[in-house]
């Protein structure tokens, strides 16, 4: 029997099926389960915890196994990440960057601390990231390709890149979108912060990218308490992003000698030893976040106007935050559900505010954002940690 759409009925079953909490469920929590005391311990008692120390080199180690990505360079945070990997394509100052409108702030602000303009770009629905097909027929219409690149008419700058997000850690159509990117000559880095265990057609996220960001931040699948990496199958690229993350010093046993204008990006010693703690559990926390989805989109199953989230055919997702969407009719009553789930002590959220309604961003270019403006209305993040189904009676 389907059950009408009412706020009532959501949190009731949300209460029926998360574990009670004394006090607030909170959306996503870390989870520490196996070697990270012993880890950190470790690098406390040896004294390596800052920028020097084997753990760096270990979790890099670990990324390259995990994605098959053959260049992996830890940093201090994604956003970090997602700075370095936009001055490895080249973009400049008065560029213009493709991102969705539909992301976490970062993807913009690394655009910003550039000196280049990000340019947004609409959601699909069935991925919630940048839709190829929109994006193909909008650049038809505003970009010349020349020999120096792909130009705005509209606005005279070069547009440089695009910077696919791969929502809640949902991969967008990456071959399709590397096509487009292809066809306009656009360097395509992938914000891949949400989707470390995400696969797209049976690879990780990341290859696409000629770089991409991964991020460890605190909320975040496997977490290094702040952290990110920069991920690229090219040597080169990967030898400049660790020379460009640690000061561009160049290496010598006494000297201090620095070639280029770098960064102190690195990620500590400390850090990476979470990092690799973290990553030894990261096969079981996707199981359990796959686990979950299932349990939501059982207890959702019969409700109307509200959907559990799922992924696109073409991937295997990490489910980092589970989402549910609510139908057109039922968006008025988003605000009122995030109310009742929070005052409940069930921790749930909208999707970011749109980008290009952000006072700093307001002023940037963008193309029509129905489906992004859709979405922002009707998205709520529920309580995704990967403890939930260990605890929980189902
Ligand atoms: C988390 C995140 C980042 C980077 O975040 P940091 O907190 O700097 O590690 C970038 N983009 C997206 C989409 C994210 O979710």
């Amino acid at each position: 029997m389907t059950k009408e759409f009412s706020v009532q009925t959501i949190v009731t079953i949300l209460k029926r099926v998360l574990p009670a909490d004394s006090g607030t469920l909170a959306l996503h929590e870390p989870s520490f389960e196996g070697n990270e005391w012993l880890y950190v311990m470790e690098c406390l008692d040896s004294g390596w915890v800052s920028s020097a120390g084997k753990y760096v080199d270990r979790f890099e180690q670990m990324l390259r196994e995990y994605t098959g990505v053959k260049h992996a360079v830890a940093v201090v945070n994604g956003t970090a990440a997602l700075h370095i990997c936009l001055k490895l394509v080249d973009v400049q100052p008065g560029d213009e960057v493709l991102i969705p409108a539909l992301t976490f702030v970062a993807t913009a602000n690394a655009v910003h601390y550039c000196g280049a303009i990000p340019h947004f770009i609409d959601s699909s629905r069935q991925t919630l990231g940048l839709d190829p097909v929109k994006l193909e027929e909008y650049l038809q219409e505003i970009a010349d390709v020349r020999k120096d690149g792909c130009w705005n008419r509209r606005t005279g700058r070069r547009i440089k890149a695009a910077v696919p997000m791969h929502t809640f850690g949902h991969p967008v159509d990456l071959d399709a979108l590397a096509a487009v990117c292809q066809r306009f000559r656009l360097e395509l880095v992938e914000d891949a912060a949400e989707s470390l265990g995400s696969f797209y057609k049976g690879k990780h996220t990341g290859h696409w990218g000629k770089v991409s960001a991964l991020s460890f931040n605190g909320n975040k699948i496997v977490t290094t308490g702040g952290g990110g990496a920069i991920l690229t199958n090219d040597e080169a690229l990967g030898r400049l992003a660790k020379h460009l993350t640690t000061t561009a010093k160049v290496p010598h046993a006494w000297a201090y000698y620095h070639d280029m204008v770098g960064y102190n990006y690195r990620l500590p010693n400390i850090n990476a030893a979470l990092g690799c703690a973290q990553l030894e559990k990261l096969p079981q926390f996707i199981e359990r976040k796959r686990a979950l989805v299932e349990v939501y989109r059982q207890a959702f199953a019969d409700v109307e106007s509200v959907q559990v989230f799922t992924e696109p055919p073409f991937a295997k997702s990490n489910y980092w935050l589970q989402t549910l969407l609510l139908d057109e009719r039922c968006a008025d009553y988003r605000d009122e559900l995030l109310d009742a789930t929070n005052l409940a002590g069930i921790q749930t959220r909208p999707a970011w505010t749109l980008l290009h309604r952000l006072p700093m961003y307001e002023e940037c270019p963008r193309m029509d954002l129905e489906v992004a403006t859709m979405l922002e209305k009707r998205i709520v993040n529920i309580p995704s940690s990967q403890k939930l189904t260990i605890t929980s009676i189902f």
